[in-house]
Parts: structure tokens; sequence; C-alpha cells
């Protein structure tokens, strides 16, 4: 039905008096920021004596009626149930006592970086809507990629995360090597035995997972075994396959094993096979003198991804995918848009959605300049220097506690479990991770390696320090002497 004029205008001035309330006045605005300030701060005032986990909030919570958007309600009752409802439950990844799965952090200097970014919602996805804001992303991707050692010509973008970076290089790849569909029966990716789940996830949302994929072995530092590697593709060539795609770990997820990229290149290259290297954990490492030395060669990767949001300590939500020549990028997502025609002439810096799935997007450069412009890099390498070493500090001290561990890590994971004849080894391990985590001070994980449970320590948070260490230690001592009442006299 049409609107007479009169109703039409007395219908639009009803309603702006409603939409006006989104547009709050600066009073208002002072108030927001003031509530959510203290709260920021009474979070961060208690972290330092508060727990890494709190076993609670797990139970079922249909009906709250705090969630489910619908009637005003005051910023003070909205920010009191985040304090207990949200901030409290679950594991407190920005505890210096996290150890467990990949910690990071979450420096502050994003946040501020987020709400600068959001408030004036500059559109980070094309140049021509926001030179500066594609300026930011595209030298926060520059400076990564000459981090690595990429020279001229690369590319890449501001993911979400490790596994949507996985996913675009994966995607660029199969791209740039012409892999059609009704190849997959015959296409080979080769991947080592601990490979980060994203990736497989990667090649089904991509459709690879059709493809032919081996496994390699690794060797006894639980990195790939580069021979094992060159039989597997020259048996698979032999029986008339096409190699296409490596896949391997500057870092494993499971253990922080990091796969010598400079052998593996030798033998992708020679059969002309995509290197994809997963640095989402230790790709920062590349800051100090021992990561540079450990993951030399990465630059000769086809692609190589690293996650901010853990070595970089940035909250979550920002991954990086690096090509090392960006036209397999453009060529893989470059679109023309008949209703975008007005941007194309004004392109003096890629965009970032001609070289990424994403079209609007989080403006995610402004929270990794921020802090890294505020603080310099200084502070970022020697973080991550002195988690290297907390690990080997960890490493020495528990090995003389009479825990069997893994190798000597190559980055700053450790795996151990206690070992001795006449105990049932899983179920001690098992009650020394229970007592950890009902202490709640420091949060392990743990996992199965070939059949057999392990404790695994991480150290990546940057607010992790020797008093966390030292804190562990008591506690598996503790444990032991619990489960074990001779080991105390050792
Ligand atoms: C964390 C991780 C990923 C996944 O990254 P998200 O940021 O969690 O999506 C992929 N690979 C490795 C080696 C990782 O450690």
């Amino acid at each position: 039905m049409r609107h007479t004029r009169h109703h039409l205008e007395d219908d639009i001035g009803r309603m702006e008096a409603g939409s006006s309330l989104l547009e709050t006045d600066a009073d208002t605005r002072a108030e927001y920021r003031r509530v959510v300030a203290k709260h920021s701060e009474d979070y961060l005032a208690n972290l330092s004596d508060g727990l890494a986990y709190v076993q609670d909030g797990y139970g079922p919570d249909v009906s709250d009626e705090m969630l489910r958007p619908g009637e005003p309600i005051p910023i003070n009752d909205l920010v009191t149930y985040v304090e207990n409802r949200v901030n409290k439950p679950g594991i407190n990844m920005t505890s210096g006592g996290l150890m467990g799965f990949i910690p990071g952090g979450g420096v502050f200097e994003s946040a501020l970086g987020d709400y600068m970014a959001a408030v004036a919602n500059r559109y980070a996805g094309m140049f021509y809507a926001s030179p500066g804001a594609v300026r930011m992303e595209n030298a926060m991707i520059r400076w990564a990629g000459e981090m690595i050692g990429y020279t001229d010509h690369f590319g890449g973008s501001l993911t979400s995360g490790g596994s949507m970076a996985n996913l675009t290089a994966i995607t660029t790849a199969r791209h740039a090597m012409g892999i059609r569909n009704r190849d997959a029966e015959s296409t080979v990716i080769y991947t080592t035995k601990r490979t980060h789940h994203s990736v497989f996830k990667a090649l089904k949302v991509s459709g690879l997972h059709e493809c032919i994929v081996r496994k390699v072995d690794l060797d006894a530092s639980y990195r790939i075994d580069v021979k094992k590697l060159e039989q597997q593709i020259i048996d698979d060539k032999k029986a008339g396959l096409k190699p296409f795609l490596c896949i391997i770990n500057a870092g494993s997820t499971d253990i922080g094993a990091v796969d010598q990229p400079i052998p593996v290149a030798k033998v992708t290259q020679r059969y002309n096979i995509w290197l994809h290297i997963d640095a989402a954990y230790g790709g920062f490492f590349m800051l100090t003198r021992w990561g540079k030395e450990f993951l030399k060669g990465i630059e000769q990767a086809d692609s190589v991804i690293l996650d901010p949001h853990k070595g970089l300590f940035l909250p979550y939500g920002t991954g990086i995918v690096l090509v090392k020549k960006a036209s397999h990028l453009i060529d893989t997502f470059k679109y023309h848009a008949s209703y975008l025609q007005d941007a194309e002439s004004m392109t003096a810096e890629e965009s970032p959605t001609d070289v990424s799935a994403e079209l609007s997007k989080h403006f995610r450069g402004m929270r990794m300049w921020l802090p890294l412009k505020i603080h310099g890099v200084a502070p970022f390498r020697d973080a991550l220097d002195e988690k290297l070493l907390l690990t080997r500090y960890l490493w020495d001290n528990i090995r003389e506690m009479g825990f069997d561990t893994g190798p000597y890590p190559d980055l700053t994971i450790v795996i151990f479990r206690y070992n001795r004849s006449g105990v049932d080894t899983e179920a001690l391990n098992r009650r020394i991770f229970e007592d950890i985590r009902q202490d709640g001070r420091i949060f392990l994980s743990s996992t199965n390696l070939d059949g057999v449970f392990n404790l695994r320590v991480a150290i990546l948070s940057f607010r992790t320090h020797k008093r966390h260490i030292d804190l562990l230690l008591e506690l598996l001592k503790k444990s032991l002497q619990k489960h074990l009442p001779n080991v105390g006299k050792m």
C-alpha cells in the first residue's frame, strides 16, 4: 500500500525520533567509556593473583535473559554480567599461568587499536575506500614478510587466524599449480604425522581432501623425515601420480618441533611441488636470533602462515598469510564487480579484497600496528627470547625431578610424563594433570602421543615469567609427593 505524502512525512518523523537513539551523545559516550574502562582496569588489576582456570559455567544455561536481545538494559548491568558470566568461567587466556594449548595473552594496546578502528569504521577492504587503512594493513604484511626473509613481489593478507590463513594459502596453491577437481584422485599432498588439523579442514573446505594425502613419518626429533618424504615422492611419480603440495610445520602444535625448511625445500624444488609452511605457532620466533637459526630457509616456501594472536601476543582474531609471489594471490582472488567500478582507477596499493576471500572485513591492521608502534619491536623480541629460555629452564628442572621428557625443545613446548616401573603411568600422570587443573593457578594441557598420555606445557604468553614456571615446578613436586610418597626422598 502506498503512503499518502502527509502520512509518509509523519511516519518518517516518528521513526527518526526512535532511530536517533543510536547516535549516542557525548555525555553518554563519556559515561560508557568510564564504565568500560573501570571494568577493564579491575580485570587487569586482578590478573596477577587470579586463576588460569575456573571450573564453572559448563552446565546448561538456556534461558538467560541477559543474552537475548530485547529491551534496553543499563550498561552497568551488562558490564557486571560480562565480569561474572563471561570473564570468570573457563580458561583465562590472559593469565601468565596459562600454559595450555598455544597461549598469546592479548596485549592491551590492541584493544585501543580496535577501539579507534571501530569508531571511525574505515573500510579496510579496498584502497579507494581508505588508502590510509589499506596502507597500514599492507605495511604489517610487508613487515612480516621481510621478517621471514621474503624480498620483492610477495603478498599476503591479515586473516582472522591461522585456520583461515591456511585455507587461503592452500586455495592459492591449488590455483597456481592448476589442479582441477577431476585431477584430485591422481594428485598427491604431503603432510606430516603432526600436521595441525586446521590444514585438513582447509583441504576439505577447498575440495582437496579428495587428493591422496600422505602423512609422512617423523624422525626421532619429531621433525619430518626428509628421506622418507623424497622416497614417497619418487614412488608416487613412478606410479604415475602428480605430487602437488607439501605442508610442513615451523613449530608443531603438539611438540613444538620445527621441520627444517632447507632440506625440505630442496626436495620440493627438485620435484616442482608447492611448499607451504605452517608457522602459526613458531613464525614470530624469527624476531629472535635462536628462531632465525631454527627457521632458516623459511623464505624458500611458496607460502607461509603466522598467527600474531600467538607469537605477537595480540588478542584473538589476527592471522597472516604470506605468499612468495603476490601474483598467485591476485590470480586466485581478484574479481571485478560492476558496482565497484569506481574503485579500479584508485589503486596505488593492492587492496586486501584482491588477495583474500573477504570483501568487507575487520580493520585488523590497527590492532597490530598500534602495539608495535607504541612499544617498538624490541620488547616483543625480548619476550620471545624470554619464553625460549624459560622453556629450557623448565625442561632442565622437570628432568631433575625425574620426569621423562620429549627431545630438547626446538621452541617453547615441552611434553613430559612421570614413568617408573611398578606404577600405572597413565593414571599417575592424569592425576598430576587433574591436581594442577584443580589448583587453577597454572593451566596445562595434555596430548596423546602415539597412544601415550603426556602432560604438555606451551609457554607463549607475554605475561608468563620465571615465577610462573617456579610455581608450576612446585605444584608438580607436591602432586608427585602426594601420589608417590617416596619420590620426595630421592
Ligand atoms: C594455532 C594453529 C593453527 C590454527 O590457527 P587458528 O589461529 O587457531 O585458526 C594452525 N596451525 C598451527 C601449527 C597452529 O599452532
